[in-house]
């Protein structure tokens, strides 16, 4: 995910000993990985340029920068001097201690030369110029010079062959429309125009072409400069596409299930989601099938496991060759499988007529014998069906509908069909009720918060801040009962007040006691929130109000709060991290960010979301990806934490990947302040 490759990491004490890097830092250096700890890093950097590295390091160490970025130059063991980057941060532990700092090193050597070249007199480029040459050959990307005026390529490296599949001899001489390198010739226009805009454009990844038509990942660095008074174009190349291809597989692992390969529960979601949207748009129809196997259970048990995850696996293929290219059938687990129908006609009797159609079809398919391991079983199904795309539907409202009405086929008798009637229309009229209600609870004050501990390393460390609702005939409603409501409906926004002055006055408070100082609290925040333009004053108000220290704050966001416009949110964070309030991604994994895009975003926490622990140890999957996730906050420098722990061989599992940070009921459920 992560292109280290090129990238070195060393990590050091506070007084700038080196404590451990990795073995590519130790390349970079010439050392052997086992000589550098213990060593001062500065003093690998040379002489002239030490000072300046003491000042940006006292900074970040002080704290008054969270993050330094520095071009130095680095000498090696055998005094070779190499151009380096230098991206430090500190890393402290949870409780906001600075632990020790971590740079990641870049040898940006080839470039730095580069770019100096032009303002190096002639004199010292001849005596350099061997030195130059031998970078530029030995940069594993490929590297391009590119006249300006004609886009005529007039130097390139050998790794032009590696990445781009060319002879250095057969590039140079040609434009890269000629050499045909653009998957999407856009990319050419895009990147000249940032080019002519600010001169330089980093690590755009874009589809590239090689020489035998096959399509990769690039990742390319340009920048214009004057070669001998000719305003020239020198770009890099690198094939990331291993990078994109590990990311895909994550996707592949979190929105698949992996019996069938069927899109799973996560993906039907969104695509549901996606054609609310659609057909709100251009007014035509959808339908959901909601679609259960009749009797899978017994089969199951009689059969055995390995027989019924055949059935399964043949039952996926019967109802996807019944369907067009179009549709989506996802499987929600057991033998539970969703159909969702797109582009129906606009009026809502002939959509449910080519709903039924292809009901009857998928019934008649499911009916039909099966041979399993040489035996012939017989299986039926019952299924629900519901017509969409007529008003403002919820994802929630359209697949309780056809669950419903499933329920109805198999109270029928089985192997059969059912559309939901508007009868049932008073289980959906009791959500808006529940809308009532809730416009009553806040003018009644019937919230409260309770608090979920966390623990680190065995420590008690903070809580997270969970909302309750304790509704005058009901009892106590959970939050996933109300929440989803309220955000669609804006009631979040009093609702997230009320939540965030709370937590703030309960750090505050809590700050008076010696025990207490050092607990911080996590408090969700939903979309709705965040997006509006005044959040970020909001909360500064509330710190102020309530007295909280921001540090004690912790904001929970999840990856479809942070959406397409990164820079707003990044702007959005980087105000209240800078007063000292941290952001932990919540439900991490179960979203569609780009992985790669996570490194731009000062986040100092991922939570491992509760679906992959709870399968932690029943699914590979969930392990794999609880791993990735580990992993990759390490390599951003993020913590984790593992929520919904239940079990000590869960927590003993993702101790060993590297995360010592729980919530769970192992530790406790979540708590009123009283017993808190
Ligand atoms: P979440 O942020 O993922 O919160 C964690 C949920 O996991 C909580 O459910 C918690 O009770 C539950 N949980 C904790 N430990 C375990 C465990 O070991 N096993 C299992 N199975 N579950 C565990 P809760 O309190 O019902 O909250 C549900 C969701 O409602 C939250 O999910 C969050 O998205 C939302 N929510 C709760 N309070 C607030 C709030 O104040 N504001 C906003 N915007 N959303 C909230
Ligand atoms: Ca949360
Ligand atoms: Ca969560």
């Amino acid at each position: 995910m992560v292109d280290q490759e090129a990238i070195g990491t060393v990590s050091t004490e506070l007084n700038g000993h080196i404590l451990r890097c990795d073995p590519r830092f130790a390349e970079l250096a010439g050392y052997s990985q086992g000589d550098l700890p213990g060593r001062i890093f500065l003093d690998l950097i040379v002489p002239e340029h030490r000072s300046a590295c003491e000042e940006a390091y006292g900074r970040l160490t002080s704290g008054q920068a969270s993050a330094v970025s520095l071009e130095k130059r680095l000498v090696r063991q055998d005094d070779m001097v190499l151009w380096v980057r230098l991206t430090a941060t500190l890393q402290r532990d949870l409780d906001g201690r600075p632990l020790h700092v971590l740079t990641l090193v870049e040898d940006i050597d080839v470039r730095k030369t580069f770019e100096m070249k032009n303002s190096l007199s002639s004199g010292i480029l001849r005596t350099k110029e061997e030195r130059y040459r031998n970078a530029f050959q030995n940069c594993p990307d490929a590297v391009l010079i590119t006249q300006m005026s004609d886009g005529i390529i007039v130097e390139a490296n050998d790794a032009v062959m590696d990445v781009l599949g060319y002879r250095r001899e057969d590039a140079i001489g040609r434009t890269s429309m000629e050499l045909d390198i653009w998957a999407d010739e856009n990319n050419r226009q895009r990147l000249a125009d940032a080019l002519s805009e600010t001169g330089s454009c980093r690590d755009l990844h874009i589809r590239l072409k090689k020489k035998d038509g096959a399509e990769f990942w690039g990742q390319v660095s340009a920048s214009t400069t004057q070669i001998e008074d000719i305003p020239c174009v020198l770009a890099f190349i690198r094939d990331i596409s291993a990078a994109k291809i590990a990311e895909e597989e994550i996707r592949n692992l979190a929105f698949y299930d992996p019996l069938t390969g069927l899109p799973n529960r996560r993906l039907l979601w969104e695509r549901l989601r996606q054609a609310l949207v659609a057909s709100t748009r251009s007014g035509t129809k959808q339908a959901l099938l909601f679609l259960d196997l009749d009797r899978f259970k017994s089969f199951n048990d009689t059969m055995g496991h390995h027989v019924g995850d055949l059935m399964l696996q043949e039952t996926a293929r019967r109802i996807a060759s019944c369907l067009r290219e179009v549709d989506t059938v996802a499987r929600l687990g057991g033998d539970e499988f969703v159909v969702m129908l797109e582009n129906l006609s606009e009026i809502p009797e002939v959509a449910a007529a080519q709903a039924k159609a292809v009901g009857a079809k998928i019934l008649a398919a499911l009916g039909r014998p099966y041979v399993l391991e040489g035996r012939e079983c017989r299986s039926t199904s019952s299924m629900g069906i519901t017509v969409f795309g007529n008003h403002n539907e919820s994802t929630n409202e359209v697949l309780q509908q056809a669950d419903i009405a499933m329920y109805q086929a198999k109270a029928a008798g089985r192997n059969t069909m059912r559309f939901f009637a508007p009868a049932f229309q008073s289980i959906v009229n009791a959500r808006s009720a529940l809308e009532e209600d809730l416009k009553e609870a806040l003018k009644q004050n019937q919230f409260s918060l309770y608090y979920q501990p966390q623990v680190v390393r065995g420590l008690f460390h903070g809580a997270e801040a969970l909302i309750r609702w304790q509704h005058p005939s009901r009892g106590m409603v959970a939050a996933d009962d109300f929440v989803p409501l309220a955000e669609e409906s804006g009631l979040i926004l009093p609702l997230g007040d009320w939540v965030l002055q709370t937590a703030c006055t309960q750090i505050a408070e809590w700050a008076g006691r010696p025990e207490g100082a050092h607990l911080r609290i996590a408090v969700n925040v939903s979309t709705r929130e965040f997006r509006q333009s005044n959040f970020v004053a909001n909360v500064v108000k509330t710190l102020e109000r309530t007295g909280a220290n921001p540090q004690n704050l912790v904001l929970e966001l999840t990856e479809s709060t942070l959406g397409d416009n990164v820079e707003e949110v990044v702007a959005k964070m980087n105000e209240l991290r800078t007063l000292g309030v941290s952001f932990s991604l919540d439900d991490f994994g179960t979203g569609y960010t780009s992985l790669l895009s996570l490194k731009n975003l000062p986040l100092s926490q991922l939570k491992i979301d509760r679906t992959f622990v709870s399968e932690i140890l029943s699914d590979p999957a969930s392990s794999a990806i609880a791993q990735t996730i580990i992993c990759l906050s390490q390599a951003m420098g993020f913590s984790v934490i593992a929520e919904g722990v239940e079990t000590e061989e869960q927590r003993s599992f993702l101790s060993n990947l590297g995360c010592h940070a729980f919530q769970g009921f192992l530790f406790s459920r979540p708590l009123p302040l009283g017993q808190f």
